[in-house]
C-alpha cells in the first residue's frame, strides 16, 4: 500500500499539486485498503488520511492502518472540514479527481473554500491512481487468478445442464449459482446469456427465450473475488453446427488468438485491436465487429488499459485486459469469445482456462 501511494505522489510535481483528494470508491479501496462505501481520501507528500462517517469508525482504522482517519458526521461534513485541514496541512494546490466528483459535490465544497476564504487552489487531475492500479501487482494477480479460476469452473459444471428449452435466465441463476458455491463473492456484473438474434446486441441481457437449438448462445459472465472482477464469454451451440455458424466461430476464434498471443510489450491498445480487426476484415465481417477488442479488469469491470481503436494507452508488464472480439449479424445472432490476459515481459498469459469448443452435444 506504501508503494502505491509513493507511486501517486511521483506524479504530483507534473500535475501541479502537492495534494490530492481521492473521491473515487475502487481508487479509495486500492490506495488504503478500506472497503467501506463512503469516505474520501487526502493524500499530501508527507501525510494519509481516511475522512469517513462513524459507521466506519472501527473499520476504518483497522483495514486502513496507513491511514489517520478523521471522523465525519452532518455537523462536520467534508465540506465544513477541508478548508481547516488544507491550512492545517499547508496545502495549496489540491488536486481532485475529475472523473469522480459530482457538480454538486464540487459547488459544496468550492462554496465552503470561498466561505472560508481558503487560498488553496482547485486542480483538477484525471488518472492519477488509476495509472498506478493497471499494472497489478503479484497479491492482485491471485486474486485475479481465483475469480478466473472460479468462473472458469463454474461454466465447466453449467455446461453438461443445457438444454434446448432451458431459458437464458435460468442459465445465469446457474452459473450465479455455481459462482456462489465456489467461493465468489458476487457477480462482476449481470450474466449474459444471449441466444440468437438477442446475441446480435452485445450488451444483451439473459430474458425468457428458450436455448433452442443450432442456435448461437453468448454467455458473459465472470466472478467477482475480494473487490477483483473475472470477465470471460463463451459462445456455445446446442446440437449441429451449420456452416454459418462455423465460418463466423472460426473466423472470431482466429482473430482472439491473433490478439491475445500477439501483443506484446509496448504495443498501444490500437495496435493490439488491430491484430484481431485485420482477420475479421478479411473474412468480410469487418462492420459486424462493433466494439473494441477490449478493456483492463481489476477493482473495476472497465478499466485501463483501453485496447480498442484509437488508444494510445502502452501496454506494460504486468497489465490484465480482456480479448473479446465478436461478430454480430442481425437477425441471426452473435459469436464473442473472451479471455483476460496477463502481458508479461516474456509475451502474454492467457488467464482464461475454458475450452473454446462451442458444441453442446444434446
Ligand atoms: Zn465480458
Ligand atoms: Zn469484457
Amino acid at each position: 500500500m506504501k508503494e502505491r501511494l509513493e507511486r501517486v505522489r511521483e506524479q504530483f510535481e507534473q500535475a501541479e499539486v502537492d495534494a490530492l483528494l481521492v473521491t473515487s470508491g475502487p481508487n479509495r479501496r486500492y490506495l488504503s485498503g478500506f472497503t467501506g462505501s463512503a469516505g474520501t481520501l487526502l493524500i499530501t507528500r508527507q501525510r494519509a488520511l481516511l475522512l469517513s462517517d462513524g459507521r466506519y469508525a472501527g473499520q476504518g482504522p483497522r483495514e486502513a492502518p496507513g491511514f489517520e482517519f478523521k471522523l465525519l458526521s452532518d455537523a462536520a461534513p467534508l465540506a465544513r472540514q477541508l478548508p481547516d485541514l488544507l491550512q492545517e496541512l499547508h496545502i495549496e494546490r489540491l488536486g481532485f479527481e475529475a472523473n469522480h466528483i459530482s457538480v454538486a459535490q464540487y459547488s459544496k465544497l468550492q462554496h465552503e473554500l470561498e466561505q472560508a476564504h481558503a487560498s488553496c487552489a482547485w486542480v483538477p487531475t484525471e488518472g492519477l491512481v488509476e495509472t498506478v492500479r493497471q499494472v497489478k501487482e503479484r497479491d492482485e494477480l491471485a486474486t485475479l487468478r481465483h475469480a478466473i479460476a472460479i468462473t472458469d469452473d463454474a461454466l465447466a459444471a453449467v455446461r453438461p445442464m443445457l438444454r434446448p428449452a432451458m431459458r437464458e435466465r435460468e442459465v445465469a441463476w446457474e452459473l450465479e449459482k455455481a459462482m456462489r458455491k465456489r467461493g465468489a463473492d458476487g457477480l462482476s456484473f449481470e450474466v449474459i446469456v444471449a441466444g440468437g438474434d438477442n446475441g446480435s446486441r452485445p450488451h444483451a441481457r439473459a430474458g425468457t427465450d428458450e436455448l433452442g437449438v443450432g442456435r448461437p448462445i453468448v454467455i458473459d459472465f465472470g466472478a467477482l473475488v475480494a473487490g477483483y472482477h473475472a470477465d470471460m464469454t463463451r459462445t456455445l451451440i446446442l446440437g449441429e453446427a451449420d456452416e454459418q455458424f462455423r465460418n463466423v466461430y472460426t473466423t472470431v476464434r482466429e482473430a482472439q488468438q491473433a490478439a491475445a498471443l500477439g501483443a506484446r510489450v509496448g504495443m498501444t491498445g490500437a495496435e493490439v485491436d488491430a491484430l484481431a480487426r485485420e482477420p475479421i476484415a478479411a473474412a468480410g465481417f469487418g462492420s459486424a465487429f462493433s466494439h473494441g477488442l477490449g478493456h483492463g479488469v481489476g477493482l473495476e469491470i472497465h478499466e485501463g488499459p483501453a485496447v480498442r481503436q484509437l488508444s494510445q494507452h502502452v501496454l506494460q508488464a504486468g497489465m490484465v485486459y480482456s480479448v473479446e472480439p465478436g461478430i454480430y449479424l442481425p437477425g441471426w445472432g452473435g459469436v464473442r469469445i473472451e479471455d483476460l490476459v496477463l502481458l508479461t515481459d516474456a509475451g502474454p498469459e492467457v488467464l482464461t482456462q475454458s475450452s473454446k469448443d462451442p458444441v453442446v452435444k444434446i
